[in-house]
């Protein structure tokens, strides 16, 4: 069976993009923000030229031992192994149109094969911080001359100054890194910084992740008309944050809930803080009208996918799931 066409936003095949083929297909399904709702028209919107629309793509939407967790034998691993589908998740990973990817962990290699995504053309590459679910250094070395036989463009990375760090002095088990010959520029974030690569507006802010020195960020992504925030690997703000946080509206909210019924531990949220956090976005006005709020790097202290649905939808939570695309318009 040939693979579906993923770009639905560019590419030779723009024209015949067949959603009845992509539903067929596995764990991938196309779904709508905003008020888009009739599959007619989405076809016609894909024919705009880009910054229109803007496609979200779940790659990995798993915490950092994937669900079901490779070692564990809990009741809610083995359902999720018996049911398959949507209750299996990689690492957290998420592409934005066809060129902007948050994180690059171990599961990347897998999940360009699954969808066979073009990665040679991901141009920009934000890192969230250091662990290793979500930063896999030796992705990167595979962009060296020797292992492609194609020219690249060039990848700008971004990541707090750790993650930069250990890519230009890697551990001893890991080549080098040639920027010139891998095609790499690595750029340092600072918390609350802006920056721009056309045509992609960023912004950072410090996450709440345990251990000071990892630097964790979170971002949040404007291409002119969507904002997007993308917050995994945080426990509960500063108020600093949420002074920064309030000089937008977001139309896509990803929010961490990794510990579900268990205790958050400070780094990560579970149920209940995350749902504060949703009412405080709510109540405090940072949502545009239809703006989507997405629980996300969900570990087995959830329970699998369906149930997190029934717990979380009613309330107006959207769960993300491993293959979930999104296309705002
Ligand atoms: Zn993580
Ligand atoms: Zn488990």
């Amino acid at each position: 069976m040939q693979a579906p066409n993923l770009y639905p936003n560019s590419g030779p095949n723009l024209r015949n993009f067949d959603l009845t083929k992509l539903k067929e297909y596995g764990n991938m399904m196309v779904e709508y923000g905003g008020n888009y709702q009739k599959v007619t028209n989405f076809t016609k919107r894909c024919c705009l030229d880009k910054g229109e629309l803007m496609r979200l793509f779940f790659l990995g939407t798993g915490a950092a031992e994937g669900y079901p967790a490779l070692f564990c034998e809990c009741a809610n691993c083995q359902e999720a192994r018996a049911l398959g589908g949507r209750n299996l998740r990689l690492r957290s990973m998420l592409l934005i149109n066809e060129d902007l990817l948050f994180d690059a962990g171990p599961d990347l290699g897998a999940v360009a094969m699954r969808y066979g995504l073009q990665l040679s053309r991901v141009r920009i590459l934000l890192f969230t911080h250091l662990d290793d679910d979500h930063f896999c250094p030796s992705n990167l070395m595979w962009r060296a001359s020797e292992n492609r036989l194609t020219p690249l463009p060039l990848l700008k990375v971004f990541g707090p100054p750790a993650v930069i760090e250990v890519l230009l002095n890697p551990p001893a088990y890991l080549p080098g890194l040639d920027l010139d010959d891998a095609r790499l520029s690595l750029n340092s974030v600072k918390p609350f910084s802006m920056w721009r690569e056309d045509p992609y507006c960023f912004y950072s802010y410090p996450a709440q992740h345990g251990r000071g020195e990892k630097d964790a960020l979170f971002y949040s992504v404007y291409d002119g008309k969507h904002h997007v925030l993308y917050a995994v690997d945080t426990g509960p703000w500063a108020e600093s944050v949420w002074q920064a946080l309030a000089k937008h509206k977001f139309d896509v909210v990803i929010l961490d809930e990794t510990m579900g019924y268990e205790s958050s531990g400070g780094g990560h949220h579970n149920l209940s803080s995350f749902l504060e956090v949703y009412r405080r976005f709510r109540n405090s006005g940072l949502l545009r009208e239809g703006a989507l709020f997405i629980a996300h790097h969900i570990s087995h202290s959830n329970p699998p996918h369906d149930r997190l649905v029934e717990l979380l939808e009613p309330q107006g939570v959207k769960v993300a799931y491993d293959g979930m695309c999104l296309i705002l318009d």
